[in-house]
This record gives structure tokens, sequence and C-alpha cells, in this order.
């Protein structure tokens, strides 16, 4: 194909409007017609990457392949279009002024005044571009983050309007805003929109194509009504109202065609109806599950859904494959308890310990391990999670009541959980832990995660500071814990299981970024079988 198509998504009225799942089914429309599609987020505040976030902030940090810690929008990305992203797809204001600012540290201005328009705005360009220039690509999707009339997402509309502007019908922006109904009015209200539409203008970019969020269904007259007063063809007028799930949204906007005017308007030959069987499958699959089994989630960022989102869906699919719905309870690990973990756990199917940095809430997981461990109950630790199954049990099965990892307790004399020796001279925190995918080897098919993959050379993502201590390998494997998986360049411990457990694995890395709504992840489909087996 010649050219690249660009397609920006920009949102107005209130943030939290789907434009992450609006720009993800889109992108699914279009590749289920025949294209290569990717979807790129950029986010206006001035952290380098969300990796320093606190996932009360802003969710989630989602890690690609090549390590970069990405919002969290990119795992919704990953789970609809089913291939992997990278550094590339993320893009925010912090590493826009980071390069600009390195470049005009090394003279590469010759002498100018760098300033936003047009250093920062060519470099913004430059980014969006990128995923358009080495041809893997026919179609990019650019979500742009935050809210229009927002001062920091200014230079981001002022690239849109440039690139618009330079490359015709190459590029349409889609402009999602929010219908709001007004009950003692009885009414649905455009007015937002039209001030929103009008925002833009104001900065030079008019919207080809309008997506209004609405919870009450829209008449043809109100989206004519929209069309004219916000200059945008009346069959360019689509809705998004509220969906039992998010994989439903694709289908939804394929009922109204949203994909074929985009495609007609970018001149996109509409080569093939698309290809959503599998997909459409599974979404009938989503509401036609009666058995309900309850598990538990162990975390301390449990008060926000966002936090643990991949985990959230990778748990939904496999549910999914397993013909169950799991009726997750969130339980605040600093709640639990030596007098309460009993009652929090009895009656659930299996336990999930999550990752996490710090130590609050620490004692609370251990307790639930070690529930779990004892009790039979099918656990899976992931990180942190892994790390809390490795201290508990060389506190409570090896005796060594101090065992902790370094990251608690810098003094511990048994520090089974242990900072690498190139680790320790680290004193920034972005973008220094162990990131990115790594092969991990399984030593033994008679495990539950040689079971599971079914290969003996998985890759995984990681994110994380500190390791399994050898030092303590032998003795733990000597009462039971085996080190099922290793990497095998360096040797470090990647995969833990008890033997003669019903189920108990604990993972270094994070299978939770893998999992997509049409390939479910294997180990978490394995959890839950192993779940709701008897
Ligand atoms: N805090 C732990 C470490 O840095 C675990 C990190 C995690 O769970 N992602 O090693």
């Amino acid at each position: 194909m010649a050219n690249t198509k660009f397609i920006f998504i920009t949102g107005g009225v209130t943030s939290s409007l789907g434009k992450g799942i609006l720009a993800a089914s889109l992108a699914k429309l279009i590749q289920s017609r025949g294209y290569s599609v990717t979807i790129q987020k950029l986010d206006p505040y001035l952290n380098v990457d969300p990796g320093t976030l606190n996932p009360y902030e802003h969710g989630e940090c989602f890690v690609t392949d090549d390590g970069a810690e990405t919002d969290l929008d990119l795992g919704h990305y990953e789970r609809f279009l089913n291939v992997p992203t990278s550094q590339a797809n993320n893009v925010t204001t912090g590493r826009i002024y980071q390069s600009v600012i390195n470049k005009e540290r090394k003279g590469d201005y010759l002498g100018k005044t760098v300033q936003i328009i047009p250093h920062i705005t060519d470099e913004i360009k430059r980014c969006i571009m990128l995923l358009g220039k080495k041809g893997d690509y026919d179609v990019v999707v650019t979500e742009i983050g935050g809210v229009v009339g927002d001062i920091e997402s200014l230079p981001f509309i002022e690239a849109v309007r440039q690139l618009k502007w330079e490359l015709g019908n190459d590029a349409l922006c889609i402009h999602l805003t929010l219908v709001p109904y007004l009950a003692a009015a009885g009414e649905i209200k455009t007015k937002p929109t039209q001030h929103s539409v009008k925002q833009l203008l104001e900065i030079g970019v008019q919207p080809d194509i309008l997506v209004l969020r609405t919870e009450h269904e829209l008449n043809l007259s109100v989206r004519h009504k929209v069309a004219l007063f916000c200059n945008v063809d009346r069959n360019s007028v689509f809705e998004s109202p509220d969906a039992r799930s998010i994989y439903e949204i694709p289908l939804i906007f394929k009922e109204q065609g949203l994909d074929e005017v985009v495609m007609t308007k970018l001149r996109l030959p509409i080569k093939q109806e698309p290809n959503l069987e599998l997909w459409t499958s599974k979404v009938e699959r989503l509401y036609n599950r009666d058995r309900v089994e309850k598990i538990a989630v162990v975390g301390k960022y449990v008060e926000l859904p966002d936090a643990y989102k991949s985990i959230s869906e990778a748990l939904n699919h496999a549910a999914m494959v397993n013909n169950v719905k799991l009726d997750i309870e969130w339980i605040h690990s600093e709640k639990v308890n030596d007098a309460n973990v009993a009652e929090l756990l009895k009656d659930k199917k299996a336990v999930l310990v999550a990752p996490g940095f710090g130590h609050r809430g620490i004692e609370g997981k251990l307790i639930a391990t070690r529930y779990a461990r004892e009790n039979n109950i099918p656990f899976l630790g992931i990180c942190l999670g892994m790390q809390c199954a490795v201290i508990e049990f060389a506190r409570n099965v090896l005796g060594l009541a101090d065992a902790n990892s370094a990251e608690f307790d810098h003094a511990t004399a048994n520090p089974v959980i242990d900072i690498m020796e190139q680790q320790k001279s680290i004193t920034n925190m972005g973008h220094t832990m162990r990131l990115g995918s790594y092969p991990c080897k399984i030593s033994d098919k008679d495990t539950n995660i040689f079971r599971a993959y079914g290969e003996d050379l998985i890759h995984e993502r990681h994110r994380h500071r500190y390791e399994f201590n050898d030092n303590y390998l032998e003795a733990m494997e000597q009462k039971g814990m085996i080190a099922v998986g290793k990497n095998p360049d360096t040797d470090l411990v990647e995969a833990v299981e008890i033997k003669g457990h019903k189920w108990f694995v604990g993972v270094q890395f994070h299978p939770e970024y893998k999992s997509r709504f049409e390939t479910p992840h294997p180990l978490f489909v394995a959890f839950v079988k192993a779940a709701i087996s008897e």
C-alpha cells in the first residue's frame, strides 16, 4: 500500500468517555478487514513515562516486550488487536521535552531559539510519523490523552492540525464527546458537544467524524442537528452507548458502519467484509455462562479497579475459556490478618496475590498466601505475589522467622528475595528495573506451568528490581518449593511451585500483560481451571 493512513482521536467535554476503547474498537474493525493497524497513545503529562506514577494516579502501568513502561490503554490495544505494542506506541509530553532539550544541549538546533512551535510540535509529529515510517502499518490510530481545552494538550492538537493539513486525505480526526441526558428536562443535550467542537475549531482542527458518548439512545434528528452545527457529514455522527462489556463495542460500531465511513474518507479500499467470527462468538459466550465461582485477589490498590486492569482482564478471558463467570473479591491486603483470613478466604475457590511495590500491605499478603498454601487452595502469585510465596515459605516451612525481601528490610539476616548486584548502585527510579520480555526455561514436564504452556521455553514480561536469592534455593527445594522456571542466560529463578499442593504457582514475571480477548493466557486458563475443578 502506498501511504500509511493516520487517524487522530481527541476527546471533549469530560475525560473517561472511552477514547482508548474507541481507538481499540475502530482499529480492530479495520484490522478485521485485512489491514495492519497499530494504536498510539499521546499523554500530555510531564512524567517521561508512567513508570514512576503511583497506580492511584493513573491506574496500572502496562509493560511492553521492549520494556517500555506505558499507559494502561496500551493493554487495551493489545487485548483488542492481538499484536504487541512498543515504546513508540506511548509518548508523553515529558518524553517530547526530554528529547528536545537533549537535542538543544547537543547543539542540534544550531543556535536557534528553541520554542514550543515549531520544535516541540515537530518532535510530536516525528513521534507520530515514526510508526508509519517503517511501512509496518497501513493505519496508525493516535489517541490524544486529556480533553480538548486543556492547556497541556495544546501542542498535541497543534501537531494534529499541521499533520491534517500536510497529509490531506491520509489523515482524519475523530472527536469523542459526551451528550448528557437531563432527567429534569427529559432531554438529551447537544450544547456541550457543540462547544467542544468550537474549541477544536478555535485551534484549527475540524473533526471529520463525531462519536457521541451517551447513556440514552440518540434519534436521527439529534445526530443531524449535531452534524449541522459541527460541520460534519450527516453519516459521520456515531453514538457510543453503554455496553455490557468493552468487547462488545467493536460490534456496536460495526453495526453503525463507523469503519466504512472512516475508510471511505481515508480512501482506503474496502477489500473484504470484517472477519470477526472468533470475536463475535467470544462476545456471545460472555453472556452465556451460568456457573459463577468466587475467587480472591489480594492487593493494596484494590479500591481502584484500574490499578489491576490487566489482571482482571486476564482472569475474565480465562474464565470464558473455562465457561465460568468469576465473582472476584478484591481484598485489601492491609485488612487481612490472622484473625480474619479464614473468614475472608474460606469460600474462595482460588487466591491471586497481586504485584506491588513497597512494604505497605505485605503482612496481609503473606497471611493470605499461607492460608492458600496450608488449605490447598489454588494460588497464583505474580511478581511481588511470588516473592510473598517465597518469604512465607521460608518463614513458616524453613523456620526462618526473619526471612524477608531486602526491599522491606535491608538488615534482615535472611534476604530470601534480594537485590541484584548491578541494581545496587542505581539511584534513578525511572526505567531502571528489570523490564520487558525475558526467556524462561521450564525444567520439568511434570509441573503445573509446563502443563499450562505446553512448551518448555516461554517468554514473559518483567517489571521488578528484586529477585529470588539463590543461596536459599537448595533448602527451599528440599522442603518442597521448587524453582520450576529459570532464565536460561542468568539462571535467575522465574517461577516456583509447591510439590503436592493442588495448584500453587508463583511467577516473577507478569503473565497478565500477554492475555488477549481472542487468545487468553495459558497460565490464567490453567489457574481458573484448577480453581473450578473439584
Ligand atoms: N517490588 C518488587 C520488586 O521490585 C515486585 C515488583 C512487582 O510486583 N512488579 O522486585
